[in-house]
């Protein structure tokens, strides 16, 4: 099969377009023929090798893929039924979505959502159904629109811009903040009700700010994380999924113990399954789809190397759909 592989040789790591013996896919009972899969900040740190994100090789990059399965020896998936898989460790450490088949066990698959074609959940992928993670976990926290606006970080990338719609049709006032004021028109086309520069939350934090939200999505984490925080109203609450801007986090306790703010951490690959299922269910009914073709480009797989650097670099605005076959 076609695939899109990434081999090591000398210490380094290249990730070239080649056949695949599929006699080398990995352990699972389920196969299945990939139509569309995509690209998140993590599959770019995988293609280009700049974080150790693949721990084997050779590795088939692409943590999210959506098609039809093939072949099924597990007893909740048959031959035809159409199926996405996100996380679990695919493009990281078992074979993932950058090729013609996969094989996996089947209690890492969810069934296709009705209303969602294949195509469109990857437009979703992992970066969308993180937002929606990320969404869901600000109410269990108990917050509605009524606590007050919500801010998102990172807003022009992928997480970002599907935060922002989910946030828009869930009823909260958005703030998106972004290093890109020129994509303003964008994303309040997605539901941003106020755009801010990135830079006004990128200095040195302080312990307690002005009180702008009483929520926050955010994916940069480091000193973003740490002013958003800062900025937080009393009661509030944080959803940190992302790294963009930095691992570390240079904040004070100061919103914890003097705001009772919470952080909550977001966590995808290794989600349960309950949560999957209410997460893609709710994508599937929420999350507008003229929005979500506004926020989305297709690519084939022979153009993903190149698209790798850009999410890195962080030029990728939206989502970006890896188109492989039918
Ligand atoms: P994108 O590259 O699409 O979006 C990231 C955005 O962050 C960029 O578009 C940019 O937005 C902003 N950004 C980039 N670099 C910086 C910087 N140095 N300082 C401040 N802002 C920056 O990536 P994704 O949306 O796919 O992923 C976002 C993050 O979420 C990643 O770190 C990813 O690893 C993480 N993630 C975590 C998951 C989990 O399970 N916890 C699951 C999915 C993603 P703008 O131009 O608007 O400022």
């Amino acid at each position: 099969m076609k695939a899109l592989v990434i081999d090591k040789h000398d210490g380094g790591q290249q990730a070239a377009l080649r056949d695949f013996d599929e006699a080398g896919l990995m352990e699972g009972d389920v196969t299945v023929r990939i139509s569309h899969s995509c690209l998140n900040y993590k599959d770019g740190l995988a293609v280009t090798g700049k974080a150790p994100v693949v721990r084997r090789f050779p590795m088939i990059p692409g943590i999210d893929f959506a098609g039809v399965v093939e072949a099924s020896a597990h007893t909740g998936f048959k031959p035809g039924d159409a199926v996405l898989l996100n996380g679990w460790g695919t493009g990281e450490t078992h074979l993932g979505g950058y090729a013609e088949r996969s094989r996996v066990k089947g209690e890492w698959l969810v069934p296709l959502p009705s209303g969602l074609s294949a195509a469109q959940a990857m437009a979703v992928g992992t970066a969308g159904y993180t937002a929606m993670l990320s969404l869901m976990a600000i109410e269990r926290h108990g917050l509605t629109p009524d606590a007050g606006p919500a801010v998102v970080t990172g807003a022009a990338g992928g997480v970002g811009s599907v935060a922002i719609a989910l946030l828009h049709r869930a009823g909260w006032r958005v703030i998106a903040s972004t290093g890109r004021m020129e994509e303003t028109e964008y994303l309040t086309g997605l539901g941003a009700d106020e755009v801010i520069d990135r830079a006004s939350l990128a200095g040195a934090p302080k312990p307690l700010g002005k009180e702008r939200w009483a929520a926050g999505i955010d994916s940069v984490g480091s000193a973003t994380l740490a002013n958003v925080l800062s900025m937080t109203r009393s009661g509030g609450a944080v959803a940190a999924c992302g790294l963009a801007g930095g691992m570390d986090l240079p904040a004070s306790v100061a919103p914890f113990i003097l705001r009772g703010v919470a952080l909550l951490g977001i966590e995808s690959v290794m989600a349960p399954r309950a949560h999957r299922t209410e997460a893609w269910d709710r994508l599937a009914r929420e999350l507008d789809v003229a929005k979500l073709d506004a926020m989305t480009r297709t690519i084939s797989l022979a153009d993903v190397p190149q698209a790798a650097e850009e999410i890195l670099a962080g030029r990728i605005r939206g989502r970006v759909v890896v188109e492989i076959g039918g």
